[in-house]
């Protein structure tokens, strides 16, 4: 496994990752976005296959054992991983990959292709964190106050990522990221 370019993409949940990510793969179409699998119910308009791999717990834990997963981890109380499979074919055929993980994953990675480059997107502050994360709408008030409490420990490990963007203007910060990915 080894041609092509890794990048991982990590920080606190509503801090404008999926925004950004988005938005740079208009700008860099021929990057490819890895899908995780999961064993969160899917949000409102979430697609199997498109968003992530909905998976049961069983499901889950079977890819495990079969070394079916790059890295995996508990993320917020449920699990999150990355399927192998593609990315070894993605990386052989000489493409760019992004993963979208959080930051167990993203060191896990590094252990195995020390290549990868590390990129935290941050928000301005956590008063501004909060109320994104309020503003999306998507979860309870326990998750929101679980990912609020998981967010601190997450921004201390920015300290080991390569590239820092705070996401301040939406516009800014992804032309920064862009620029980040080389596209
Ligand atoms: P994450 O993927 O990191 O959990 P999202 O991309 O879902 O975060 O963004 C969380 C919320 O914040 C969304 O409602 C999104 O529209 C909003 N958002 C993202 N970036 C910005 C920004 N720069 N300024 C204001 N709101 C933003
Ligand atoms: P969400 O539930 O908001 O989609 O994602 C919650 C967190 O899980 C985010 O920090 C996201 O980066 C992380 N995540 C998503 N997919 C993966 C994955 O495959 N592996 C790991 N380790 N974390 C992931």
């Amino acid at each position: 496994m080894a041609h092509g370019s890794l990048y991982v993409i990590s920080g606190p949940s509503g801090a404008g990752k999926g925004t950004l990510v988005n938005r740079a793969l208009e700008i860099c179409p021929n990057i490819a976005l890895s899908i995780s699998a999961t064993t969160r119910k899917p949000r409102e308009g979430e697609v199997d296959g498109v968003h992530y791999h909905f998976l049961s717990v069983d499901e889950f834990e079977d890819t495990i054992e079969k070394d079916g997963f790059i890295e995996w981890a508990q993320v917020h109380s449920n699990y999150y991983g990355t399927p192998l499979a593609p990315i070894e074919e993605h990386l052989a055929a000489g493409d760019t990959v992004l993963l979208e993980i959080d930051v167990q994953g993203a060191f896990q990675v590094l252990e195995k292709l020390p290549q990868a480059k590390l990129v935290f997107i941050a928000p301005p502050s956590i008063e501004e964190l909060e109320r994104r994360l309020r503003g999306r709408g998507t979860e309870t008030e326990e998750v929101i106050a679980q990912r609020l409490a998981n967010a601190t420990g997450e921004m201390d490990a920015s300290k080991e990522y390569d590239y820092v963007i705070v996401n301040d203007d939406v516009e800014r910060a992804t032309k920064e990221l862009a620029r980040v990915l080389e596209c």
